[in-house]
């Protein structure tokens, strides 16, 4: 008879891991505590509108082709992509730049803004892809097991760069500060701040510039069903409304997983829910990391969002906008030194009705705002009204325009949601951060060290936040478990 297992959870993390697990012959059963699959990456669809609850960057559609290559399948047998021209916009108190989806364009943009740099940006670029190619195919993919993984010729000859930073690395090559803001900006996916990030991420650099930004037609919550449905095509049962409300261990094993007071058992059980939570479910004799471990670590942001119907389209928008007209450094403090929240916040916008008219009604536009905060903050109606009032006063300017009264609706999320949808360590967005000291084997494992079939998956995990890590850590723990077999 096949071996079974019981994920908890439906974010990417647990669907990659449960249709590998199906295609290795498992027999899976997901169990989700909402209404949906998705995780963070839910959808919300109101009055015509649809936006993307969480991630809306495509990034390294290279690791999602590898995800559904690994199936015999292709992202396009699930969802169609377009790239985006231009991939974002940064809007500046006193400037814009543009990215466009080449090199020869950013190229361009650059020396608009600072005569030669076109030059030293090609070199950057060439470094970051020569570590992009050596993070995908050498490090990421390993289970972060030992510390042996990141040791490679390839990461010894460059191991100045696990010990400097994208800040440093950033402004050696460039001095202008717009172009040193536009290059710092992709390794705040990774959920630290630059002057924290090892420069080796300057791998982000290249997944932004040589990758280029897509976008799913319908939203990043096509790839959710995409990968749902291929879930489902190899034999995978997912269970909605199904909270996991403890975990049984007998004799050292994970024995059941109480969902609405049923036990289910299998031979396995994988966690894709937030790690911390996940453990709270667990006698605490068989929980490996203490509240004092968790309290200790450094987490990425969480963020304010809000979903805006407008009655009218927005000229001068893009898809994805990010209005950095504010000081980074200010705001960056009160996310990571300082937790409170800013005084003058940096915000993303994205408008996918500009590239996709599925997303809102005819003449009008889909926004989702987001401002990154520290986790665990206050959260109240007041505060977030606050913010978008702030935030609207900003972008009203830099539209040229008042828009406030063709606001149809807003819809916000914030901290308290954050942990009562998806149980998140203090309303953690995007998890833990990717500092030096919680890369690969520095990160709460993949394998419980207490309880022998239990295995957890996900952005608290190897390798790390982001959606395209997300996949690898359900192939990481899948494979982990087919070993244990
Ligand atoms: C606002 C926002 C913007 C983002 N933007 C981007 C982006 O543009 N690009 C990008 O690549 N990444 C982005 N990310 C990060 C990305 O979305 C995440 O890294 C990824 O979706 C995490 O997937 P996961 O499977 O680890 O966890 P999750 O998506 O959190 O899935 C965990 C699941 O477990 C469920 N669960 C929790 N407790 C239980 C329980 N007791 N029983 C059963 N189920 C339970 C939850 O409901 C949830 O469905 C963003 C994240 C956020 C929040």
């Amino acid at each position: 008879m096949s071996k079974s297992v019981q994920i908890i959870g439906s974010g990417f993390a647990s669907l990659s891991a449960a249709c590998y697990l199906a295609n290795a012959g498992y027999s899976v059963d997901i169990y989700e505590k909402n209404a949906t699959v998705g995780g963070r990456a839910r959808r919300l669809s109101k009055e015509g509108f649809t936006f993307d609850m969480g991630p809306s960057w495509y990034w390294m559609p290279d690791i999602f082709e590898k995800f559904f290559a690994d199936f015999q399948k292709l992202p396009s047998d699930y969802y169609h992509l377009d790239k985006l021209d231009p991939a974002y916009k940064i809007f500046f108190a006193d400037d814009t730049i543009t990215i466009g989806d080449s090199m020869e364009k950013i190229c361009e943009e650059f020396e608009r803004i600072e005569p030669g740099s076109a030059r030293v940006l090609r070199k950057f670029i060439a470094k970051a892809q020569k570590n992009y190619d050596i993070a995908i195919n050498k490090i990421v993919y390993r289970p972060g097991l030992s510390p042996l993984e990141l040791i490679t010729p390839e990461t010894a000859m460059r191991v100045n760069q696990f010990f400097s930073t994208i800040k440093k690395e950033v402004r050696r090559s460039f001095k202008n500060p717009k172009l040193v803001a536009t290059l710092e900006f992709p390794v705040l996916f990774l959920g630290a701040k630059p002057s924290n990030t090892p420069a080796f991420y300057s791998f982000m650099n290249y997944a932004d510039f040589g990758l280029g930004t897509w976008h799913p037609r319908g939203g990043m919550y096509e790839v959710i069903l995409g990968m749902k449905r291929l879930a489902e095509e190899l034999g995978v049962r997912i269970h909605c409304n199904s909270p996991a409300e403890e975990i049984g261990v007998t004799n050292g094993k994970a024995a059941y997983i109480n969902v609405n007071g049923e036990k289910k058992t299998a031979d396995f059980t994988l966690r894709g829910a937030d790690y911390h939570h996940t453990e709270t479910l667990l006698e605490p004799s068989y929980r490996q990391y203490s509240e004092g471990y968790w309290d200790k670590k450094t987490f990425a942001p969480s963020t304010l969002l809000f979903y805006v119907g407008f009655d009218t389209r927005l000229k001068g928008m893009e898809h994805h906008s990010l209005f950095f007209d504010t000081d980074f450094e200010a705001h960056a403090r009160a996310i990571y030194d300082e937790p409170k929240w800013p005084d003058k916040p940096l915000f993303y916008a994205s408008f996918p009705s500009k590239t996709d008219s599925s997303m809102a009604p005819e003449g009008c536009e889909a926004g989702l705002f987001l401002i990154p905060i520290a986790p665990d903050l206050e959260d109240t109606p007041a505060l977030r009204e606050m913010y978008f009032q702030k935030m609207m006063l900003r972008f009203e300017k830099h539209l040229g325009s008042s828009v406030k009264n063709n606001i149809i609706f807003k819809e916000s999320f914030c901290v308290k949601d954050f942990v009562s949808e998806y149980n998140s360590y203090k309303g953690n967005a995007y998890g833990m951060a990717n500092i030096l000291t919680q890369t690969a084997f520095m990160r709460p494992g993949l394998r419980s060290k207490k309880v022998s079939n239990l295995y957890f998956t996900g952005q608290l995990t190897v390798p790390g936040p982001g959606v395209p890590p997300s996949l690898i850590s359900g192939k990481l723990a899948a494979e982990l478990i087919v070993k244990a077999s």
